[in-house]
């Protein structure tokens, strides 16, 4: 029987997220590059070009939350909108791990006048939440409304309301036409308290002078460069950089798990009528696929463990 496989790909050495202080502490700033993980998943799930940019700048946006977490704790988010693509999951952690998937990764919707993507029709209206799991039980919820489903304005919203923080967000994704990604990435600017207003309106006029983040990550900008591109007059100071890589905490024993949590019965039905199971796991298509003999060996184990 195969072990716990877990599918852990390090892509690619410019994939990681920096995170800076700058204007003497009043400005937090990350940035993060997310092209060959956004990439491997985009691939693995044969995505649309509408999927693989909705879920690179979730991606994104969910590396740098990751980023401000400490080393094991938790964050998911999850954008569920009346659009076509239903809803975009991405977890990631303090120590670089990401994953996510699109509920529907076949959408495929006119482009836009200006001849983009159109995100918004795609994810539609409904609700941005973010869920961090710091591993001392009830996990943090909290959302917002989304404001565009433009992805970027939403987490800006996000920060704004349910953290009190008011941030300037970017998020960017050059998608190929196969639905492949040649750059992903992002940049998030914080006003930490005791900033004056004068400071907000400057970081406001600062992000929107930008170029660009995917145009910024296609043409080799690191995350440093791009943080100092948008605030290098504010003399950032850097504090810690962190690889990204894609993980997916899947594997056999959490398939044979769920299979017992099934119960005795249900997997009865199974045996009978289909005569095996096969799981695909929705982070990653992983599959997993379970014979009569080693169903019956799992249905077995239920009586002995009383459940
Ligand atoms: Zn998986």
């Amino acid at each position: 029987m195969a072990n716990c496989n877990q599918q852990s790909i390090e892509i690619n050495t410019r994939d990681y997220v920096v995170q800076a202080t700058a204007a003497n502490g009043h400005v937090r700033a990350l940035a993060a590059v997310v092209t060959g993980v956004v990439d491997e998943i985009a691939r693995r799930h044969k995505m649309w070009p509408a999927a693989s940019a909705a879920l690179g700048r979730t991606l994104a946006a969910t590396a740098m939350i990751g980023a401000m977490q400490k080393g094991k704790e938790k964050v998911t988010v999850q954008i569920i909108g009346d659009g076509p693509l239903e809803q975009i999951t991405a977890d990631g952690d303090g120590e670089g791990n990401l994953r996510g998937y699109v509920q529907n990764p076949h959408v495929d919707l006119p482009l836009t006048e200006q001849g983009k993507l159109n995100l918004s029709a795609a994810v539609g209206k409904g609700h941005l939440w973010v869920i961090r799991d710091l591993g001392l039980g009830e996990p943090y919820r909290g959302g917002v409304p989304l404001v565009s489903g433009e992805i970027a304005e939403d987490f800006a919203s996000y920060f704004a309301q349910s953290e009190q923080t008011p941030s300037a967000v970017a998020l960017g994704v050059l998608v190929e036409v196969d639905g492949g990604v040649q750059a992903a990435g992002g940049l998030i600017l914080q006003l930490l308290p005791g900033a004056s207003e004068g400071l907000a309106i400057i970081l406001e006029h600062m992000v929107r002078d930008l170029p660009a983040i995917s145009s910024l990550i296609d043409s080799g900008s690191t995350p440093e460069d791009i943080i100092e591109q948008a605030i290098g007059d504010l003399q950032p100071k850097y504090l810690n950089r962190l690889p990204l890589r894609f993980t997916c905490t899947c594997s056999r024993e959490r398939c044979e798990s769920a299979l017992i949590a099934l119960g005795k019965e249900e997997l009865e039905d199974i045996i009978r009528e289909q005569g095996k199971a096969e799981l695909t796991c929705r982070f990653c298509q992983e599959q997993y696929l379970f014979d009569k003999e080693e169903l019956k060996n799992i249905q077995e184990r239920i009586g002995k463990t009383g459940n």
